[in-house]
């Protein structure tokens, strides 16, 4: 059986009514890996003498439950079996930990992220570390310090980033599930283009502790999936309060699977004029207003509305970004991290050689912007100022959602492009996040969801919705995924 075809929720009834063992779910993933992998390069690193041990131990567990004549499926952990990719900026205790980065090449952490600790604890199998751009800083996963990533729809496509190892993996059923970080769009964009659910949650929502820091009053943790459903497990699996992490909200969060089937009826869409703007590819423009009008059909009140400081928030974002990931990069200098480079005589000339070879040429940019931003006579004019207009642009969110329940958009104004057609023009490579990173200066949660192909390329509707209401988001999603029979493909 291709069990690798199937959704997470799939494969854990399966096993749940011993069906397969956790050994044949994680073997026949393996082997899906094994021969994807050649075309797709999604993995850093294959955790395979892991994953095998970690479906045995699942699979005596549930030899021992048998024996003692217990409800196997009651017993065993919501996500027990299913298995899944972690992005390799995220710490896994004894499993190499690059970030996509040279500078990182040894690193194996001493310890798990509380999200990688949660997922364990559920019972995910983890398959291994995906590949990304270089600290999270790119949409394309060619800013990798070691390889870029293809599209499984299309090998000569990117898939998007910075997560694109994350979303190529499920979209390519080497993994059920995976997890990735969005900053300024790097789970849902890579979802949209590579045609699976990615969540940006809450910030807050889910704790960081253990994530490798980019721009830390934007970063968040979030679940890739091929449904809906498997998205709401992740987020019940990942989700609450850590006190390992200050950012973490100290609220608890509810059961997602729950309000999953409720549907749209009365739900107010606003539909934010912003978001349409002249580089959206007409493909793309009318998958979604048909998405749009299909949740219409479905009950929900649709509307037009606006964000009016939508067109400050890339450059606001390009300001506070760097400025944080200058301060977080500081920490790899060759004494607390990093292979230190040889042959210097100061300890000056020993920071600027290893930084110098360990960085690539977009963290470096970043770290170069971020400092002049931060920087004595520099510090008002940029850094504070940008932080006045992120007010703005969140202000816009809180305005929309007094008549709003949740707001519908692209998530990227074109399908996924051609590897190498943007690597020499940053700022066009910038532009792929206009839609998703006014919501990441927000701090407020979305969605992308699969909503049709365009030339045999996927596109994904955006879903916003109110700070800490992941519920809604999700049943929208859902609903929207029931009636359009959007949900659940694997790119052959
Ligand atoms: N593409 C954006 C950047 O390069 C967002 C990245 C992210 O969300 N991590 O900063």
């Amino acid at each position: 059986m291709e069990l690798w075809r199937l959704p997470g929720h799939r494969l854990r009834e399966l096993l749940g009514r011993g069906e397969v063992s956790a050994l044949e779910i994680a073997q026949n993933h393996l082997e899906r890996l094994e021969a994807k992998e050649p075309q797709i390069s999604a993995f850093l690193h294959v955790n395979r003498d892991g994953a095998l041990m970690q479906a045995g131990v699942i699979d005596d567990r549930i030899r021992q439950l048998r024996q003692a004549g217990e409800d196997v499926d009651a017993a065993l952990p919501p996500l027990a079996g299913v298995p899944v990719a972690i992005k390799d900026n995220m710490c896994t205790e004894g499993v190499p930990t690059t970030a996509a980065s040279k500078i990182l090449r040894d690193y194996v952490p001493p310890y798990d992220a509380t999200v990688v600790r949660r997922l364990r604890e559920a019972g995910a199998v983890m398959m291994g570390k995906a590949n990304c751009d270089e600290f999270a800083m790119g949409s394309s996963t060619e800013n990798s310090g070691y390889f870029p990533t293809k599209n499984p729809w299309d090998p000569t496509r990117v898939p998007g980033g910075s997560s694109g190892g994350s979303a190529a993996a499920v979209a390519a059923g080497e993994a059920a599930a995976s997890l990735g970080s969005d900053t300024g769009g790097s789970i849902r964009l890579p979802a949209s283009l590579c045609g699976v659910v990615g969540v940006k949650p809450t910030y807050g929502r889910v704790s960081r502790y253990g994530l490798i820091a980019f721009g830390s009053s934007l970063d968040q943790i979030g679940p890739f999936t091929r449904d809906v459903e498997d998205a709401a497990l992740m987020m019940n699996a990942i989700s609450g309060h850590d006190p390992m992490d200050s950012t973490s909200a100290d609220v608890p969060a509810p059961d997602f699977t729950e309000a999953l089937s409720a549907g749209v009826s009365g739900l107010r869409i606003g539909v934010p004029r912003e978001y349409f703007g002249p580089g959206t590819e007409p493909g793309v423009d009318k998958a979604v207003r048909d998405a749009i009008a299909l949740l219409e059909r479905l009950g929900a009140r649709v509307g037009e509305c606006s964000l009016p400081h939508t067109s400050y928030a890339l450059d606001v974002y390009y300001i506070i970004a760097p400025a944080e990931a200058s301060a977080n990069l500081a920490r790899y200098d060759g004494v607390r991290y990093g292979p230190r480079a040889a042959g210097a005589v100061t300890v000056g000339e020993m920071y600027a050689r290893t930084r110098a070879a360990g960085f690539g040429p977009e963290v470096r940019r970043r770290i170069i912007i971020g400092t002049y931003v931060l920087s004595a006579g520099y510090y008002d004019a940029f850094y504070l100022k940008a932080q006045k207009v992120r007010t703005l642009v969140k202000r816009d969110f809180d305005k929309v959602f007094e008549e709003f329940d949740l707001l519908a958009t692209p998530v990227s104004p074109t399908v996924a492009f051609p590897l190498g057609s943007k690597v020499a023009d940053p700022l066009s490579m910038y532009l792929s996040d206009v839609c998703t990173i006014p919501i990441n200066l927000a701090g407020v949660p979305a969605v992308s969801v699969p909503c049709g192909m365009v030339d045999g390329l996927p596109v994904g509707l955006q879903l916003i919705g109110r700070s800490l209401d992941e519920a809604t988001l999700l049943r929208a999603a859902y609903t929207y995924e029931q009636y359009s029979g959007n949900g659940g493909q694997v790119a052959e």
